[in-house]
Parts: structure tokens; C-alpha cells; sequence
């Protein structure tokens, strides 16, 4: 990523810090001091003023790779951060203070506000990081294709007998080859009934013929993260799985074909549902179509039947519908999808036909 774009991110929070009229923002999430300066360390708080003043806290063990990676001023501090800022503030007399009241400990919201007053910021850089730059887009659809080509790797080989541990660890593995950082979020393998748990995690559990198995993966790729999902049938599919799969398929296509630009996230989630309702399986659809994703694997928006947020060009979020029957397993087909003036763009490549292992 480019000096500019941090640049231009911190003058936009800047502006934003302007219009509330508060003396300073305090962000002290570490994905929010990296989307503002670049530094990707887990010690970190950055005080922004007005005036466009950008100044990072972090501590020794951050030093070196601070000034490798952030514009920003450094200071490098011993001691609990908050204490420092805290002090840092009092000196340059800076009263209201925004901070990310959604994020912060108890203790450090007591430690700031010993000489300032604390405005909540709510998710005022989450709301910003909902629209990604053509640069962000890039950097999901790269991570997006190291877990793409990680599972077009491990799919073909796997076979009745092996443990979902042992694909999900397949997976990593070649995910990290690949140019990961690592997973985007624990990989779930989950064969049989246990597909129908739309969060297990893969255990010491042999594959067997003649059942469902699913598959939700991503990477983090320079600290962007993708997902997608697929269900495959070991041998030849069941009457009842190609039912479950076409239907799953065609309202995760439905909803795909209804985002873009100023749709309501609601409609999108709509679409899913119409096509499941066709066969009775709306029911057991009890997850929300969707999340926004970037630098955290969840982020705004969330694509749910409540969620009234406008869909934008340059958001990136998932199409992820899926159906549970307990006892038998579960079908999910999940894309991550780039919002367009006019569509969408679908960043996952593999194919969606039901494969037959
Ligand atoms: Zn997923
Ligand atoms: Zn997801």
C-alpha cells in the first residue's frame, strides 16, 4: 500500500475529527492504526488532531518495524500505552477526545479519561474501511486466489479415511505456500452430520463414503482476508444432496445476481431465501447471507434480514447461503463478491458444480 493512501485515510478521520469538534481521536485497535499509519504491530495507539497532527505510541519490541513501516512520527514508550497517551494529551492540552468506545478496555477508558473528556467515536474508521480502494480490491482478490488454488490442490486428493484435522491442516499448510500469512480464521472441515454445525471445527473424525463434506476457508494475505465455502460428496451424490445443493446454488445465485450499488443489504438476503422457501428450506437457513470482510475477516456490512445499509461500489462482501438438517449434514456455497455501479464482481473462482469425489 502507498504512503498516499495511509495519507489520505488519516485526512479523511481528520476531517472527520473537525466536524465533531473534538481536540483529538485516540485509535487504539490495532486493524484501525494499521488501515491509518501501516503499522501492522500489536502494541499500538494512534493520536490524530485536527490539524492533521498523526502521532503512533507503540513499545521497544515495535521500534525498528515502526519506522520501517508507518509515515507516521513514532514514539516509543515503556509502560502501558494508555498512560502515555494519556500524558501526551494533557501536555499538548487536548480535552474532548474521541475514542473507540466499542473496542477499549475498562481500564484503559479510566486511564484516558484522567485529564480528558471522552466522546464516543462508535465505528467512525469502521464505517470508513466498509469501502475498499481499487488497491484493497487487488489485495483480497489476491488473497482470495491463494486460498482458491490451495483448495483446487487439497480437494483432489482427498479421499474416505482421511480426518477432517488432516485436510484442515492440508489446507493451511498449502495456503501458507502459497503466500499466506496464514488462515483468515480456523479452516472448518466438517463431513456427514457434522456439516450441518455451520461452525464445527474439524476434528479426529475419519471422512466417509457416501457423505457430505464442507469446507470454509480463507487466507490472510498482507493482512487481507478472503473466504469462501464449498460442499462436495464423497462418491456419487444422494437424490436428496443434488435437492439440497441445486437449491442452495441457485439462491446463493439469486442473491448474487441481486447485489450491487445502492441495493439494501436486506434485499440481497431476500433473494437467498425466495429460492430456499421454494423447497421448504428456508428454515433451515439460520445464518445471515453475509459479511463485509478487508482487514478482519467480519467486518460492516452485514448481510442480514434486518440490515438496511445500502450496498456500495467498492464494498467487499460474501454470499454465503446455506442449509442444515440435522442428523443428515449441511450445504453452504459461499463467494467473496466486490460491489459495482452495476453488479458485482465474484472474486472466488472455483467452480460451484457439485463435485463428486
Ligand atoms: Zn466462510
Ligand atoms: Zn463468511
Amino acid at each position: 500500500m502507498l504512503e498516499k493512501e495511509y495519507q489520505d485515510r488519516r485526512r479523511l478521520a481528520c476531517a472527520d475529527l473537525q466536524a465533531r469538534t473534538w481536540d483529538g481521536l485516540v485509535v487504539s485497535t490495532p486493524v484501525n492504526v494499521r488501515y491509518l499509519s501501516g503499522f501492522t504491530g500489536s502494541s499500538a495507539a494512534l493520536v490524530l488532531e485536527p490539524g492533521g497532527q498523526a502521532l503512533l505510541f507503540t513499545d521497544p519490541r515495535y521500534a525498528i518495524q515502526a519506522g520501517e513501516e508507518t509515515g507516521c512520527r513514532v514514539r516509543v514508550v515503556k509502560g502501558p500505552l494508555p498512560t502515555a497517551v494519556s500524558r501526551h494529551l494533557a501536555r499538548r492540552r487536548l480535552r474532548r477526545i474521541g475514542f473507540e468506545n466499542t473496542r477499549i478496555s475498562f481500564a484503559a477508558h479510566q486511564e484516558l479519561s484522567r485529564g480528558a473528556t471522552l466522546e464516543p467515536a462508535e465505528t467512525l474508521i469502521e464505517d470508513r474501511r466498509m469501502i475498499k480502494s481499487p488497491a484493497e480490491i487487488e489485495l483480497i482478490r489476491q488473497s482470495m486466489l491463494v486460498a482458491s488454488r490451495a483448495y483446487d490442490r487439497v480437494i483432489r486428493a482427498v479421499r474416505p479415511g482421511m480426518t477432517e484435522a488432516a485436510v484442515a491442516a492440508e489446507l493451511d499448510h498449502q495456503m501458507r505456500r502459497l503466500g499466506a500469512e496464514g488462515p483468515a480464521f480456523p479452516t472448518i472441515v466438517a463431513a456427514g452430520p457434522r456439516s450441518a454445525l455451520p461452525h464445527a471445527s474439524p476434528g479426529p473424525v475419519a471422512l466417509k463414503a457416501n457423505q457430505l463434506l464442507l469446507i470454509d476457508m480463507g487466507a490472510s494475505r498482507n493482512g487481507y482476508a478472503s473466504d469462501m465455502t464449498r460442499t462436495v460428496f464423497l462418491g456419487r451424490p444422494a437424490v436428496k444432496a443434488g435437492k439440497m445443493y441445486r437449491a442452495v446454488l441457485e439462491a446463493q445465485q439469486a442473491a448474487i445476481a441481486t447485489v450491487r450499488d445502492g441495493v439494501q443489504a436486506a434485499a440481497v438476503e431476500r433473494a437467498a431465501r425466495r429460492r430456499l422457501r421454494a423447497d421448504g428450506l428456508d428454515r433451515a437457513f439460520v445464518h445471515s447471507t453475509g459479511h463485509g470482510l478487508g482487514l478482519e475477516i467480519h467486518e460492516a456490512p452485514r448481510i442480514g434480514r434486518r440490515d438496511k445499509t445500502l450496498l456500495r461500489a467498492g464494498m467487499v462482501v460474501t454470499i454465503e447461503p446455506g442449509v442444515y438438517l440435522e442428523g443428515y449434514g449441511g450445504i453452504r456455497i459461499e463467494d467473496t463478491v466486490a460491489v459495482t455501479a452495476d453488479g458485482c464482481e465474484v472474486l472466488t473462482p472455483n467452480s460451484k458444480e457439485l463435485a463428486a469425489l
